[in-house]
């Protein structure tokens, strides 16, 4: 059953109704009601609000926060690999999307000046700068920007939309890698971040993508840390509104190289918190030691090699084509 609200959808401005009024929430003790969008159909949690603290406690347990340690780990891998924007491009949908892209920018000719927004510890913004990009990673976490400056180089900044606007910066290509989901006030953010476009500037989004889970409530992290759920009809209105074109990137390729099982979406009554009411974590996931063995078969490039001849024979139960579980879209500005 649904209820239909009063309220309108904050993305389009369409009618809303529930889904649910008693999501788990990321935190023990807090429930979220869910609402979905009847014109771009998004989902979002309600309230649309979060506090900075959730962010300071998952960084404090990044090692043991399920999601969050794969981010560690890569921060800590990247420094031994010889290539690390190709290591980064093999683990994930987000970074191949945008690196492939701007790679293709380059071999077209352009010059890019790059800035990625929520770089947190700064491993992709260092992974672009070791293949040759000029790029500026930002963070509001003066905690992630000095680890990132202490590990990997000066090219980052803990400021604000405003300050950069201020100084009259503007870039070829802005990357926000799995970050709006996570903003009460998307519309702003979009606003200032289109403003730091040069003329034909494109800014480069990667969201978990709605549109692959049909008929499921909120298969994503739980609110308040995702407070968006969009598909690429909620793009779409988004590029609309700031009066951009837009783009999607098409993962056939990436899905054809590395393997990406499809796992049925958990049920909402089934998820639990990851952190207690006093901030201790519900479930501690430490990321698995990697083998002695496949350590050696990563680092020489044989396990690509396997890869590639393993996701030939096997076709069931894996994403393919164009729509997965991460949507990355190009929006470019108009005016
Ligand atoms: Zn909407």
């Amino acid at each position: 059953m649904t209820t239909q609200r009063t309220e309108k959808c904050p993305l389009c401005g369409c009618a809303v109704h529930v889904v649910t009024d008693s999501a788990t929430g990321y935190q023990q003790g807090r429930t979220y009601t869910i609402l979905e969008c009847e014109g771009c159909l998004s989902s979002f949690s309600s309230p649309l609000e979060v506090s900075d603290e959730i962010y300071g406690q998952i960084y404090a347990n990044v090692r043991n926060v399920p999601g969050y340690n794969r981010y560690f780990r890569y921060a800590q891998e990247i420094l031994t690999r010889r290539r690390p924007l190709d290591y980064l491009m093999g683990q994930e949908e987000s970074y191949w999307a945008v690196a492939h892209h701007l790679r293709k920018r380059r071999e077209a000719g352009e010059k890019l000046n790059i800035l990625e927004l929520g770089c947190g510890m700064g491993y992709f913004t260092h992974a672009l700068a070791q293949d040759g990009f000029t790029v500026t990673g930002v963070d509001i976490s003066s905690h992630a920007v000095s680890w990132a400056r202490e590990h990997y180089g000066p090219y980052y900044a803990c400021t604000t939309l405003d300050e950069l606007q201020a100084r009259g910066d503007r870039y070829d290509a802005i990357i926000m890698n799995q970050l709006i989901e996570h903003l009460p006030d998307v519309h702003g953010f979009m606003a200032d971040a289109v403003s730091l476009l040069s003329p034909g500037g494109e800014i480069l989004i990667t969201t978990p993508n709605k549109s692959a889970y049909p008929d499921t409530e909120w298969e994503t992290d739980l609110p308040p840390v995702h407070l968006w759920w969009f598909g690429e009809e909620a793009l779409k209105s988004l590029a609309q509104h700031h009066r951009c074109t837009i783009s999607f990137i098409d993962f056939a390729p990436f899905y054809a190289a590395y393997l990406r099982p499809k796992f049925p979406p958990v049920p909402l009554v089934d998820r639990q918190p990851v952190f207690d009411a006093h901030w201790k974590l519900v479930i501690s996931q430490p990321i698995p030691v990697v083998s002695p063995v496949r350590n050696v078969l990563e680092r020489t490039g044989i396990m690509d090699f396997l890869r590639a001849v393993r996701s030939k024979f096997v076709t069931g139960n894996r994403w393919h084509g164009s729509r997965g579980p991460i949507c990355a879209a190009v929006l470019r500005r108009t005016r």
